[in-house]
């Protein structure tokens, strides 16, 4: 917990273990599962995933959006209120999360020459 409040990073449970690991050489990766998911069961951190394949790790409890730089791969949390997006009911569907996620490059990427002509992701 210590460590997802200091790096607020949005880690992958490998990174969590590989840098746990360095301070407790005996920690294993089951433990830490575990203690990501009494976490994550107490509220405390919220698990979510930008394209579908890892789990990411956040301990931003609050609603906020998350920005990832397809360059250089960092996660960036925003502020944001969303009033149409909370009227939106699909009929028959159950909503409990609701979030916002943007694709892009940084302020650092976007300066990078190599980034001029990028305009998607594919
Ligand atoms: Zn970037
Ligand atoms: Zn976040």
């Amino acid at each position: 917990m210590r460590y997802l409040e200091e790096m607020r990073d949005h880690p992958t449970v490998d990174q969590i273990y590989k840098v746990l690991r360095r301070r407790l050489p005996s920690l294993s990766r089951t433990s830490v599962y575990n203690a990501l998911s009494t976490l994550r069961e107490a509220g405390l951190v919220r698990p979510f995933s930008m394209d579908g394949n890892e789990t990411l790790y956040d301990a931003n409890i609050l609603d906020h959006g998350h920005f990832r730089c397809t360059h250089c791969g960092r996660i960036y949390d925003f502020d944001v209120k969303l009033p149409e997006a909370e009227q939106i009911e699909l009929k028959g569907f159950k909503t409990y999360r609701r979030d916002v996620l943007l694709w892009g490059l940084c302020p650092i990427c976007a300066e990078k020459p190599e980034c001029e002509n990028i305009k998607s992701i594919n």
